[in-house]
C-alpha cells in the first residue's frame, strides 16, 4: 500500500530517524513518529528496525485509534507503537512523538526523588521537571517494562498529561511536540540537560531555571530549523549519505 502522506513529511521522518541516531538519542532501539499531514487519525512510523537504517520505503501508516497498520499486509511493527497511538489520541496538539532510551536521562527515572528540572536556556520545555511513569502502578512488578498494548499506552499518555516529556522508570523517556523538528530538538536537548545535571549535581546546589525562565525559553524553539539543518547534514554525511 503506497503512502498517502506528503513525500516531504516522509522525507523529514526518515531524516529524523537518522538524526536521532547520529545525535546518540536512539541506538538499535527507540523510534520516532509524525502525525499524518492530511488525516489526524493516522500517523507515520517506520517498520520494526534500527532508526539509522530507515528509508522512505520503510515508513508505514498507522491508525491512531487502534495503533495498528492500515495495510493488513504491512511489515512487522514496533512492539511499543501504542506509545505513539495513545499519545496522539489523548493530545490533539501533538504532531510528533519520540521514544528513546537515551543514557543520561535514565538515572532521573530510576533514582527516587530525582527530577530532571531545566538548568539551561535551551531546555525550558522541561517545565518543572517531567513526570515519571511507573509501570508497576498499572501492570504489577513482573513486566518487561515495555508498552505492549493500548492500555499501557493510555496509562503512559495519562502520566504525560499536558507536559512535553515523560520519563519511564527503568526504561527511557517519551518526548512530544507540535512538529517533528521540535520533537527531535526536545529529545536531543532532554539528553543535553540530563548530562549537564549529572556533571553539575556533584559540584553542589544546582540553580535551576525558574518557571518564568523556563517559559521564556520557548523563544529559542522558534529557531528549531537551525539545529535541524545542521543535524540533518551531519547525519547524512555521518551515515554515508542517504
Ligand atoms: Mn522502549
Amino acid at each position: 500500500m503506497s503512502l498517502s502522506a506528503h513525500p516531504d513529511l516522509v522525507a523529514d521522518l526518515v531524516d529524523a530517524n537518522h538524526i536521532l541516531f547520529h545525535q546518540g538519542i536512539v541506538d538499535a532501539f527507540g523510534h520516532v513518529s509524525v502525525r499524518h499531514d492530511q488525516d489526524p487519525g493516522r500517523f507515520l512510523l517506520a517498520r520494526n528496525m534500527a532508526p539509522a537504517q530507515v528509508s522512505a520505503a520503510d515508513i508505514v501508516e498507522y491508525a491512531v485509534d487502534s495503533g495498528e497498520a492500515l495495510d493488513p499486509a504491512a511489515p512487522r511493527p514496533y512492539l511499543e507503537r501504542f506509545i505513539h497511538s495513545e499519545i496522539y489520541k489523548a493530545r490533539p496538539d501533538v504532531m510528533a512523538v519520540v521514544h528513546n532510551h537515551s543514557p543520561a536521562v535514565l538515572p532521573f527515572g530510576i533514582v527516587k526523588g530525582a527530577r530532571l528540572r531545566p538548568a539551561c536556556h535551551m531546555c525550558g520545555f522541561l517545565g518543572e521537571g517531567p513526570p515519571v511513569f511507573e509501570i508497576r502502578d498499572h501492570a504489577g512488578a513482573a513486566t518487561d517494562l515495555l508498552i505492549r498494548n493500548r492500555e499501557l499506552g493510555t496509562a503512559l499518555a495519562r502520566s504525560l498529561g499536558q507536559e512535553r516529556v515523560v520519563l519511564m522508570r527503568g526504561h527511557g523517556c517519551t518526548v512530544v511536540a507540535q512538529s517533528l523538528r521540535l520533537a527531535v530538538y526536545r529529545a536531543v536537548y532532554t539528553e543535553v540537560n540530563a548530562k549537564l545535571l549529572l556533571q553539575a549535581l556533584p559540584l553542589g546546589e544546582v540553580q535551576y531555571l525558574t518557571p518564568e525562565e523556563a517559559a521564556a525559553g520557548h523563544t529559542t524553539e522558534g529557531q528549531v530549523d537551525r539545529p535541524w539543518n545542521l543535524w540533518k547534514q551531519l547525519a547524512r554525511s555521518g551515515l554515508g549519505g542517504s
